[in-house]
């Protein structure tokens, strides 16, 4: 049995509704999934209502974009719900740190010659978390790029001309944030970490003794070698090989639910673990 651990909905950057995600899910047959908006618990309700009707296990949670060792990381964070709590609180000043950001953002791409109001951005977004993904909508919509990773390329990438750095917790205040929410934290596609091969056996130690519940082993762009010696990694220091797609809807088109470019299987057996040692 397979389950989906990593979605993200137009609640933030990703193009379907919860309930339309969860029925994709259900409908290629898995048999549970996360909803893990970027810095946004609102879709939450939905999805676990939806999930509950189609007879789907479910997790709420978050994506967050972290800092460690001078890195940009991003952590999954699961079993969160909407209201007020340690990660909510911080949740929010995220979510407000962002706006000024996109303005910056916007002003920028004026300056490079783009045409480019905010109220086209915050159509684009439709509700919720306003990304850079939803920069890169309007400017495919207006004819500047043709798709989401040129956009990335040539003006909002790290580095590119449009880019605007935005507000972080670091990894640590991330995982002991979830520790006191009772929630857990989990490193997402650690592939993106610059990080030699040898690194990643003995790299997150810190980051366990913390408090770390798993690493995100099995993921969509991972080749299944890469997958399995994640998976071991995360044996070896006691801790969850989680998965999931990563799916963003059209954002992301190649990722597809549950098995992302085709080849993905995250196993059931992830759900579970998440949910023991969640147990106190
Ligand atoms: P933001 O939350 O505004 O910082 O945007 C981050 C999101 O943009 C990520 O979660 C990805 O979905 C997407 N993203 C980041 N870098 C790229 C890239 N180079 N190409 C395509 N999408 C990207
Ligand atoms: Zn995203
Ligand atoms: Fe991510
Ligand atoms: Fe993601």
């Amino acid at each position: 049995m397979a389950v989906d651990l990593h979605t993200h909905s137009l609640f933030s950057d990703g193009s379907d509704s919860p309930t339309e995600i969860v029925n994709a899910a259900a409908d290629i047959g898995l048999i549970g999934i996360a909803l893990t908006d970027h810095d946004i618990l609102d879709g939450i309700p939905e999805a676990a209502a939806a999930a509950a009707d189609r007879g789907l296990r479910f997790i709420g949670g978050t994506e967050l974009s972290v800092l460690w060792r001078d890195q940009s990381m991003h952590m999954l964070i699961y079993f969160l719900e909407p209201g007020a709590g340690p990660i909510q609180d911080r949740l929010a000043e995220l979510r407000e740190s962002r706006h000024s950001r996109n303005v910056e953002i916007a002003s920028r791409l004026e300056q490079l010659g783009v045409e480019i109001t905010m109220a086209e951005v915050e159509a684009e977004a439709q509700t919720g978390v306003v990304g850079r993904p939803h920069f890169a909508g309007v400017l495919i919509h207006k004819g500047y790029v043709d798709s989401v990773p040129e956009a990335f390329e040539r003006y909002l990438a790290a580095g590119r001309p449009a880019y605007v750095p935005r507000k972080r917790l670091t990894a640590e205040e991330a995982i002991t944030l979830s520790r006191r929410s009772d929630a857990v934290a989990v490193i997402a596609h650690p592939h993106t970490l610059n990080l030699r091969a040898a690194e990643f056996a003995t790299g997150f130690s810190e980051l366990v003794d913390l408090g770390l519940g798993g690493i995100e082993a099995f993921y969509g762009e991972y080749t299944p070698e890469m997958r399995t010696r994640l998976a071991e990694i995360c044996d070896a220091l006691g801790i969850v090989a989680t998965g999931g797609s990563d799916y963003h809807g059209r954002y992301k088109p190649h990722l597809a639910i549950g098995v992302g470019k085709g080849d993905l299987r995250v196993p059931d057996t992830a759900m579970d673990r998440l949910e023991e040692i969640r147990q106190p």
